[in-house]
């Protein structure tokens, strides 16, 4: 009766964490849509380089201008302005 309560409990438990994992993504949802918003009102008025993951799950890094308000990324470098950058000027 003990181990079948334990069993249970464990049952919970694991089914909580995945109940966590959907809400959690329904958090990102709309975090990232507050974000594009955000985002979408920007101007744009200045911009850096900066290196960033190719995409979320990747461990290669590229580069691209990223906006100085609103951290959108908002376009492709080319090798003269990447190497400008490297130099750090
Ligand atoms: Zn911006």
């Amino acid at each position: 009766m003990l181990l079948r309560g334990a069993k249970e409990v464990a049952k919970f438990l694991f089914m909580a964490k995945f109940k966590k994992v959907s809400s959690l993504l329904e958090k990102k949802r709309i975090i990232s849509k507050e974000i594009e918003d955000l985002q979408n009102e920007c101007t744009h008025s200045g911009k850096s380089i900066k290196s960033i993951k190719e995409h979320e799950v990747s461990s290669t890094f590229i580069f691209r201008w990223i906006c100085n308000n609103c951290e959108k990324m908002i376009g492709i470098p080319n090798e003269q302005e990447i190497k400008k950058y490297l130099n750090g000027s």
